[in-house]
């Protein structure tokens, strides 16, 4: 058996990692466990948001945390920039939903009533006039759209880089490259097995993407997620047009520009279709007429961690309260909650008790 830590953390995505960086920076000695094969793909071939428009309608706990956890982002970067020297590259720039038609800018406009209706009162549906000022490069059918300050974005491979090295940087971690195939409880904490190694440690978190659900059934713990697929392109670098992050168009602080925003069923397939990289490529034309011609160098699949609800699910057990589980389909928008408000709930054993909108009991059948 290999010597112990406070906590093991299974699985490095973003999830994993600002956990385990706010676990270590907090105190706790922590192991990190991710085969750190070429799945990591929903941490670092995402969009790339932190987005908190739209978010949580009808769940206002969800809207809370991403509001908190966006306002937590400017600190949060700058902390594991300064710790690791690479750049997340975020940015609190606004955000903006762009409508191509009187009927998209309708359903925006009920979006912004119902946030309005929770507390949200910084999102707000703008004029065709209104969003020409703010996104001069806006094509002409673009009728209007949905602004909030609060929104940015960040370079997700950066931030998960910085992640790791800010983590490896406290002397408090150790990364074991290895895939955990089974989680005890034994002698009031656990013990991890890990392609035949075994390793003890006092709490146990599984943050392994897709991977959690198997991973947590043997805790005792329901976690169900499935995949959904998301293709992205990536166009040639280009002179500086879009200030804004922008829902499905944003120009990196390098200058290409990320286009994508499809959700397809196709279970665990990664792969990419000429159909939907065509549709998506055609809307951002319509929104942004000068991406006509430009030349796109990449496109891939990568796979959302998506709860029944879209809602976050942080699970911890009755039975054994050091083990937890969490999951969420805006990682790189909760990475600064779960490097902060996140582990600090988790170190103290008390994830079910401050997040109960999150736990996985509202998927139980309700008795008849
Ligand atoms: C197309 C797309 C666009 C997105 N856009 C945005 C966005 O704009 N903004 C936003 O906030 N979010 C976005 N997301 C969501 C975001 O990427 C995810 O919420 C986030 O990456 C989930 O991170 P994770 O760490 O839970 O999972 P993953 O990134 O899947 O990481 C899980 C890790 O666990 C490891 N693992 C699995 N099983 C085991 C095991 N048994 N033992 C050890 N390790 C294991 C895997 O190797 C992997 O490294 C997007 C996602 C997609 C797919």
């Amino acid at each position: 058996m290999r010597t112990g830590s406070d906590i093991a953390v299974v699985g490095g995505g973003l999830v994993g990692s600002a956990l385990a960086f706010g676990l270590a920076t907090r105190g706790a000695t922590v192991t990190l466990f991710d085969p750190d094969a070429d799945d990591l793909h929903a941490s670092v071939g995402n969009f790339g948001l932190v987005w908190v428009q739209s978010k949580g309608i009808g769940a206002p706990a969800y809207a809370d945390l991403s509001r908190r956890s966006a306002a937590a982002w400017d600190a949060f970067a700058a902390d594991i920039a300064e710790r690791s020297g690479e750049n997340p590259a975020y940015e609190r720039c606004g955000g903006v939903k762009i409508a191509l038609s009187e009927t998209e800018l309708a359903a925006l406009d009920d979006t912004v009533r119902r946030l309005h209706n929770q507390g949200a009162g910084d999102v707000e549906v703008i004029s065709r006039e209104a969003l020409v000022e703010r996104v001069p490069s806006v094509g002409p059918e673009a009728v209007g759209g949905a602004w909030c300050p609060a929104d940015g974005h960040a370079d997700p491979l950066a931030t998960h880089l910085a992640l790791r090295a800010a983590l490896l940087g406290t002397g408090r971690a150790r990364v074991v490259r290895r895939r955990v195939d089974d989680v005890t409880p034994e002698g009031g904490g656990f013990v991890l097995t890990a392609q035949g190694e075994r390793f003890a440690a006092g709490q146990v978190v599984l943050t392994a993407g897709l991977g959690t659900t198997a991973l947590a059934a043997e805790l005792g713990l329901d976690v169900p997620l499935k995949p959904q697929r998301g293709q992205i392109l990536v166009t040639e670098k280009l002179p500086h047009f879009l200030d804004p992050a922008c829902f499905i168009v944003r120009q990196t602080n390098q200058g290409s520009v990320l286009i994508g925003d499809s959700k397809e069923d196709v279970g665990y397939d990664r792969g990419t279709t000429t159909e939907v990289g065509g549709a998506i490529a055609a809307r951002a034309v319509r929104m942004f007429p000068r991406l006509a011609g430009v030349r796109v160098v990449r496109q891939w699949g990568a796979l959302r961690v998506m709860s029944p609800d879209g809602l976050p699910i942080y699970a911890q057990s009755e039975a054994h309260p050091g083990a937890m589980a969490l999951s969420c389909h805006s990682g790189v928008t909760l990475a600064a909650a779960h490097a902060g408000e996140v582990a600090e709930a988790v170190l103290a054993e008390t994830l079910a008790e401050r997040y109960p909108a999150f736990s996985p009991r509202r998927f139980a059948e309700v008795p008849a």
